[in-house]
């Protein structure tokens, strides 16, 4: 069987949800290998075993950590180039897709970004992407070397396969033009307490009908235990920062139960919720187009239905 490299995303060893997902997509086309880029692997381990990983590759070199994103590229073209993969699987972030077309020249190959399914139709990897705001399904393939592929956060559910992986060092060599841009400070974000945008299973997310109020949207997040999304509108008008926002410019995010108020359902923001298993809408117009994805829609006042939500789930 083939092998499947997968660069996972993590953080200190503590293993991000898409890098669960991409060791199931991973399966589906051959025995997946887990690559560790900086410290951590050990820690790894037991949780990307559990998802199937067949082997784990760790990288921990210092220039990872003190320069920006070309040594993690020259680290995974390293490991990968021996191993003749299938394809080589990397996460639809900002990172992981300055990583991927690094990679990919790296090894003269080709390259897809955000990948929604992978399958193999004639011994081939075929990729599916969807563009246009999800209106259409473009499928394709890699005609030269490994295929370098990103894969967009929640594209598929993560699937445990119980695997017992041993865990490999291997020694990569940095060049110096890999080299040139220091890492000088990292700030670590504002813990906010709410779960991470792309892997909540309860989003609260408010649009311009807040009138840039988000007290309500971030309260009924808070007893829901749910992270907080945006519109676009929202973001543009500076009421909440960009990393929240939801949308074919933003994050696409599939939870179990989104819950939309005060935004009208604009194609563009659609395409970054509309898997969403459950849509509550809350807003005022009775003909907003995103009733049309709504499982559950209340005609009203944002500022009088979220805080009576609020104190509804509070009082249980
Ligand atoms: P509006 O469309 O202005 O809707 C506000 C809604 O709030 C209305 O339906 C109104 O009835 C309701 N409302 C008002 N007051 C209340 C109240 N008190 N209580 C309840 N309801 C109320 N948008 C995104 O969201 N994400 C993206 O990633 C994105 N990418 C884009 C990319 C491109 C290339 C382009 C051209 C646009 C993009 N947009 C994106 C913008 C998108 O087209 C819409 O402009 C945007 O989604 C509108 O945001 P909104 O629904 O909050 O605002």
């Amino acid at each position: 069987m083939s092998t499947v490299v997968v660069l996972v995303e993590h953080t200190d060893g503590q293993v991000a949800k898409p890098a669960l997902e991409l060791l199931t997509l991973a399966r589906r086309i051959g025995e997946p290998v887990a690559v560790v880029l900086g410290a951590g692997a050990e820690t790894a381990a037991p949780k990307l075993g559990e998802y199937g990983a067949t082997k784990i590759i760790s990288v921990d070199d210092p220039a990872l950590d003190e320069f920006l994103i070309a040594p993690k590229a020259d680290a995974l073209a390293q490991v990968a180039q021996p191993l003749q993969p299938a394809a080589i699987l990397i996460s639809s972030t900002v990172d992981g897709k300055e990583i991927a077309a690094r990679v990919a020249f790296k090894l003269e190959s080709g390259l897809i970004t955000d990948a929604v399914d992978l399958e193999v139709v004639d011994g081939e990897v075929i990729t599916t992407q969807s563009v246009f705001a999800g209106n259409w399904s473009v499928r394709s393939k890699i005609t030269r070397g490994a295929p370098v592929i990103t894969v967009k956060a929640n594209a598929v559910a993560p699937e445990q396969a119980p695997a017992e992986p041993a865990v490999e060092t291997a020694a990569v060599t940095i060049g110096d033009a890999a080299r040139k841009a220091r890492i000088v400070k990292v700030e670590p974000k504002q813990a906010s307490g709410r779960p991470e945008l792309t892997e909540a299973a309860i989003v609260v997310a408010g649009g311009r009908g807040t009138g840039g109020n988000f007290g309500p949207v971030e309260e009924l997040a808070d007893v829901l235990g749910a992270a907080v999304g945006a519109s676009r509108a929202a973001v543009d008008s500076g009421w909440y920062p960009h990393a929240y926002q939801v949308g074919q410019t933003g994050k696409t995010v599939s939870p179990q139960l989104y819950v939309a108020a005060g935004i009208s359902g604009a194609i563009q923001h659609r395409a970054g919720m509309q898997t969403s298993k459950s849509i509550v809408v809350i807003n005022k117009d009775p003909e907003a187009p995103i009733f049309a994805l709504a499982d559950l829609g209340i005609v009203g006042d944002l500022h009088a239905v979220l805080p009576a939500v609020t104190a509804e789930v509070k009082s249980r």
